[in-house]
């Protein structure tokens, strides 16, 4: 039996206390959409291990991969060598992200690739002579990872971290967007972003946000147009726009990247989560040749960063290799089919005491309540019924796998409707 004393008195989880540490489950192994606890009971991921495991665990794909990549090298250093893992990743992302992305940098996790996006940001102008453009416009509900930089563009009420207000670098907000995924976007709809744009281009650097869909700053999905007119916005004053794709790449909005929806592409682009299909640690930022150019004749000539396990090749490998195996399947049927099921099945919520709103965008599901949730007895519940879901305050979401069938999507939303039908 694994000690889970040990782990209650001397292991961080995320966002945990060890004065008053919530319940920990021990899990053994995984396969399918399935992990395993100890006791051998499997539960069905409704998480996908926080957006990452596209095609569910102990796939043999993405296991060959690193076996043969483990066999050659799992390391080297990216300073002043390189290796084919990482020249066929890079070639496969500008190729698939949308044009003019051309450029890549490997980076170690999402939020570091948000770090490495800002900096990309902030050198561009310095290099154009414009340093006092230094600032970000971001969404308010907006998150973009827990690090300084990337903390100081979540939202600074809900976004977890207003204990460090003191210490982040002050951004400027817009309110978040209110036009939904099927509205269309008005001129007022856009006009409180547009109004700080106008007012301080002179000092904006970038605007930062997670295209169509804002994850953990409340699930919130909304109108494509909205996002063209920040595009638009973006050129007309001369602002770069970041899009953190961390969650929403690779498909999981029912588009290969959810900029697709508003047929835009961004300055600046980050990904995460699900390019190694959620086997290992690994990022990308990619940007434009403008930017690249820019940051490179500037000052320093260089870009500033470069992490030890910069490209680290078995990461790499089995990105590659998760990639393919999303490009082979029909991803995009396996996803509208999610998408159709989760919005029939999920549907009956509408109607129950307890919630306020049920919400479906690819293979996202989301079942806002009307007050927040208790974790602990929620996921008792869910966990006796074989589902595992991690609420947030009010929402209770799902993201399952792409591989998921039929009947365990089944099973994990009639567990839902089961379970938060009967919550006040
Ligand atoms: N951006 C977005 C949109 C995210 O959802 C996350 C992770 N929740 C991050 C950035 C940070 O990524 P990581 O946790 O890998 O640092």
């Amino acid at each position: 039996m694994m000690d889970l004393d040990f782990d209650k008195n001397h292991i961080w989880h995320p966002y945990s206390s060890l004065i008053n540490p919530p319940p920990v489950y021990p899990i053994t192994r995984a396969e399918g959409v399935r992990i395993y606890l100890e006791d051998g009971r499997g539960l069905i991921d409704g998480m996908s291990s926080w957006w990452s495991t596209m095609h569910g665990y102990n796939v043999p794909e993405l296991n060959a991969a690193m076996q043969s990549q483990m066999e050659k090298m799992s390391h080297v250093m990216f300073g002043g060598l390189t290796h084919e893992p990482a020249i066929e990743l890079c070639k496969k992302l500008v190729a698939l992200t949308p044009e003019p992305l051309r450029k890549v940098f490997l980076a170690d996790s999402g939020s570091v690739s948000v770090e490495v996006a800002i900096k990309m940001a902030l050198q561009y102008w310095h290099s154009q002579g414009k340093p006092e453009k230094s600032k970000l416009l971001a969404l308010r509900n907006g998150y973009h990872g827990d690090t300084f930089g990337a903390m100081a563009t979540c939202d600074p009420v809900n976004g977890m971290h207003h204990l460090f207000a003191s210490q982040l670098t002050q951004h400027l907000f817009a309110p978040a967007p209110q036009p939904k995924f099927d509205e269309p976007c008005s001129h007022e709809d856009i006009g409180e972003l547009a109004k700080i744009v106008e007012e301080n281009h002179q000092q904006l650097a970038a605007v930062i946000l997670e295209p169509i869909v804002q994850g953990a700053g409340g699930m919130r999905f909304y109108s494509p147009e909205y996002l063209r007119k920040v595009r638009e916005l973006c050129d007309q004053y001369d602002l770069l726009l970041i899009a953190d794709e961390i969650a929403t790449g690779f498909g999981r909005s029912g588009r290969l990247f959810a900029c697709e929806h508003a047929g835009i592409s961004p300055d600046i682009l980050t990904l995460g989560k699900a390019l190694t299909g959620g086997t290992m640690t690994l990022a990308a930022t990619l940007c434009t040749d403008k930017v690249a150019d820019g940051i490179c004749s500037g000052e320093a000539g260089v870009f500033m960063h470069g992490p030890t396990f910069m490209g680290n090749p078995l990461a790499c490998a089995v990105a590659n290799a998760s990639i393919e195996l999303l490009l082979q399947r029909d991803w995009q049927q396996q996803v509208n089919n999610i998408e159709a099921q989760l919005r029939e099945e999920l549907a009956p919520l509408k109607n129950a005491k307890g919630v306020a709103d049920v919400r479906v965008l690819g293979a996202i599901g989301v079942v806002e309540m009307k007050n927040p949730v208790d974790n602990k007895t929620l996921q008792e519940q869910l966990i006796a019924r074989g589902v595992w879901l991690r609420p947030f305050g009010k929402l209770v979401y799902t993201m399952p796998p792409y591989v998921i069938s039929k009947e365990d999507l089944s099973q994990l939303t009639s567990t839902m409707v089961e379970v938060l039908g009967n919550l006040q």
